[in-house]
């Protein structure tokens, strides 16, 4: 069977054999009068895949497949859908569902819902608002998606689909905390650590106009960065490399993806006071220690967020177009080797700084 049955991908079967997806075939759950079916055309590989289809954050269903930063083609629409119509270029990121009448999701932050479904790996509770129960989630390393309007996003014609696809879920993650922190013209802006999420962070950070302090283990990345916007460079295998930045910085979002010998006290120094340290990036282990006494010195704030709603996708793409923001993107042409190598260079950090699967026709057909 094929579609509209049913819809084609490579799964992770096991947790020991990640690294090795195999086709798989599933039945999407049930059409709602809300739903979109898309046939996708590229999707982002995040580090949130590797982290799930190794098991690295917890149990998954399996055969799971992967992949959250889908753009493709609307090709089928329900019947009270307004915003979508066939043939319209749309997104998907991390989240796919949400109650839909909690307060946070009718004051724009539905991505701190209760009932948050992720793109893949959830499952449908019973009694799900859409009439679905117990299907579980199926990602974007596939020939089609099935979503919901509200977490399906329209695309700019000036957005490149797989350049487009990685902001879906790191561009997203990245620009939530610095808009909701307040990153602006006249703002001194830190950004930790250079990956798919940071080298999307030092270009929001200043697209929305802020002055940009990047910080890397090493030299190694220096020039990127400067590329990519950065105002000051810190390499922090530097002695003392805080000192000089003291009370400087108004926020700095964390985009570190190891917690191995972070050293968040002198990282928290650099605030004024009041300033606001958020984390966005998720190693897996333990994490860091934070001693009460490194707040007090300036009184800073730490904290998280999640994603982004779809007010922040729209305003996002939009800020993208308008100030030339793009990922660097490296493509490889989706197939069960094409997810086996580009997991494999997530896993290892081999990417600069972000890679989008392609070629869809090829591998599940027109
Ligand atoms: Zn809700
Ligand atoms: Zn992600």
């Amino acid at each position: 069977m094929v579609y509209p049955d049913t819809f084609q991908g490579f799964a992770g079967y096991s947790y020991e054999e990640w690294n090795k997806p195999k086709a798989f075939e599933y039945k999407p759950k049930p059409f709602g009068p809300k739903d979109i079916d898309i046939k996708i055309e590229a999707c982002g590989v995040c580090g949130s895949d590797v982290h799930t289809i190794t098991g690295g954050w917890g149990k998954t269903p399996l055969p799971l497949i992967v992949g959250h930063e889908i753009v493709g083609t609307a090709v089928k629409v329900g019947d009270d859908v307004e915003s979508i119509k066939v043939g319209d270029r749309v997104g998907v990121g991390a989240q796919i569902g949400s109650c839909g009448s909690c307060d946070d999701c009718k004051n724009g932050s539905e991505q701190y819902c209760n009932t948050w479904i992720d793109t893949y790996g959830s499952t449908y509770p019973v009694g799900y608002h859409d009439g679905s129960d117990g299907n579980v989630t199926q990602g974007g390393y596939a020939s089609h998606i099935r979503s919901h309007e509200q977490f399906t996003f329209p695309i700019p014609d000036a957005l490149e689909s797989h350049l487009v696809a990685p902001m879906m879920c790191a561009g997203l993650t990245t620009y939530s905390p610095l808009k909701r922190n307040g990153c602006g013209p006249g703002k001194k802006v830190g950004i930790i650590g250079i990956g798919g999420l940071g080298h999307f962070g030092i270009q929001w950070a200043k697209a929305l106009g802020a002055e940009v302090y990047v910080f890397s283990r090493t030299d190694a990345k220096k020039e990127d960065a400067i590329k990519l916007g950065a105002d000051v460079f810190v390499a922090t295998a530097n002695e003392n490399w805080a000192a000089p930045l003291k009370k400087k910085l108004d926020m700095i979002v964390c985009c570190a993806n190891s917690s191995s010998n972070f050293d968040i006290g002198s990282y928290l120094s650099l605030l004024k006071v009041h300033g606001h340290f958020v984390n966005v990036g998720l190693p897996e282990g333990e994490g860091y220690v934070i001693n009460p006494m490194s707040l007090l010195s300036n009184g800073v704030y730490i904290g998280a967020t999640h994603i982004g709603s779809k007010k922040e996708v729209l305003e996002m793409m939009d800020l993208a177009v308008e100030k030339g923001v793009r990922p660097w993107v490296e493509t490889i042409p989706i197939s069960e080797e094409g997810c086996s190598k580009a997991l494999q260079k997530c896993h290892d950090n081999d990417v600069k700084y972000r890679v989008t699967l392609v070629d869809f026709d090829k591998a599940f057909g027109q």
